[in-house]
């Protein structure tokens, strides 16, 4: 395990290749913003979607996939107020037990902002069977979600007719997965390829005996029929210089976003600002630090380092404090939604731990073998 010498991204985060000079690929591409000219990408922007504008005004000019949380309402303002675009909202729901009262409200906090929003909401009984099959095969409750939370948005895209695709960060670019990047720095439609949805997507699915015909909300539209539909996904965040969590808070929350108020000992969200809709992210964000070696502070603290805000040795401080943290409530709620005990659910995050990073003792104690800023 190796970390960037500028800020504290390991090497083990899946698809990152460092640079010669030991740099990830989003502090490389940091380094280039200076360079940027923002006027002219704006302007490409402008052509781009003009193209898109329809001349009808029964149609919307765009789709923008949204959770009503810090991007969403950011990217939603934006595309209509500077872009004088008309976008359709597009939120995959959580099942009641999942969503939170936060999540609800900043849905509604859109929809008063004057926005259409199309609501869809997958089956809550396979919902949450796949969930309990992730969580049991990989450790990984998201395996499934991620899967409807990406197709849902193309899927209406073809189910309305809109070409247009936002997306907000560009994951390539932004945090270092590189399977996904395009022929241009906003050119999306190779999504696909993401760690998410990429290595077999459903296969996992079909294995595990689940019926096709309760699985069409996962189902990433195939690149055939983006060709037919002539669909394009494009990055907002290649455009937007100051794109960054805590940004992206700060425009929203002066916009209605309600930010969390649990502790950074529960949650590791250092703002209250991320994943507002529901909570058991947190517990995926612990396990993915068991995985990988970093977890939600690591990627708040990165971004804070390359925008200047605070130093890399103030992120490593934060990292060893808080890169674990998960609340006992969030796992209990969690354990019992899917039906296992809280025993199992330790179970299962021992198994999956990462044995070259972690140390576990017979009592289930868990110490890192790497020193934070600096690898094994
Ligand atoms: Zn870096």
């Amino acid at each position: 395990m190796r970390y960037c010498s500028h800020c504290l991204q390991p090497d083990t985060r899946p698809g990152t290749i460092f640079t010669a000079e030991g740099i990830c690929p989003a502090c490389d591409y940091f380094q280039h913003h200076e360079k940027i000219d923002w006027q002219e990408r704006y302007e490409t922007l402008i052509d781009l979607t003009a193209k898109f504008k329809q001349t009808s005004r029964n149609k919307f000019d765009c789709i923008i996939g949204v959770s009503g949380g810090k991007d969403s309402t950011r990217q939603a303002l934006w595309v209509r107020d500077k872009l004088g675009l008309n976008p359709l909202l597009a939120c995959l729901t959580y099942p009641p037990q999942q969503v939170t009262k936060r999540g609800v409200d900043n849905i509604s906090n859109l929809i008063e902002l004057g926005f259409d929003v199309v609501i869809s909401a997958p089956a809550p009984k396979v919902w949450q069977s796949l969930m309990r099959e992730g969580f049991m095969r990989f450790t990984n409750w998201c395996k499934s979600t991620e899967l409807a939370l990406f197709s849902a948005v193309p899927q209406l895209a073809i189910q309305y007719k809109i070409p247009l695709i936002l997306w907000g960060e560009n994951p390539g670019l932004q945090l270092g997965d590189l399977n996904t990047l395009g022929r241009t720095g906003y050119d999306g439609n190779n999504l696909r390829n993401m760690n998410t949805l990429g290595g077999g997507g459903m296969d996992w699915i079909i294995d595990a005996g689940f019926a096709e015909k309760d699985l069409i909300p996962y189902r990433y539209p195939s690149p055939d029929e983006f060709t037919a539909q002539q669909l394009q996904i494009v990055y907002l965040g290649w455009f937007l210089g100051d794109w960054s969590l805590v940004n992206n808070g700060m425009y929203s929350v002066a916009s209605g976003l309600k930010i969390r108020d649990d502790t950074v000992e529960n949650t590791g969200d250092l703002y209250g600002i991320t994943s507002l809709d529901e909570d058991w992210v947190t517990l995926n964000q612990m396990i993915k630090y068991y995985k990988f070696g970093f977890g939600r502070v690591t990627d708040y603290v990165n971004e804070e380092i390359r925008l200047g805000r605070i130093t890399r040795e103030a992120g490593i401080c934060l990292v060893e404090q808080y890169d674990d943290s998960c609340g006992e409530s969030y796992i209990e709620s969690f354990a019992n939604y899917i039906g296992i005990s809280v025993e199992q659910f330790w179970e299962n995050v021992h198994g999956s731990l990462n044995k070259q990073l972690f140390d576990i003792n017979s009592r289930g104690r868990i110490t890192r073998k790497f020193k934070v800023g600096t690898g094994l």
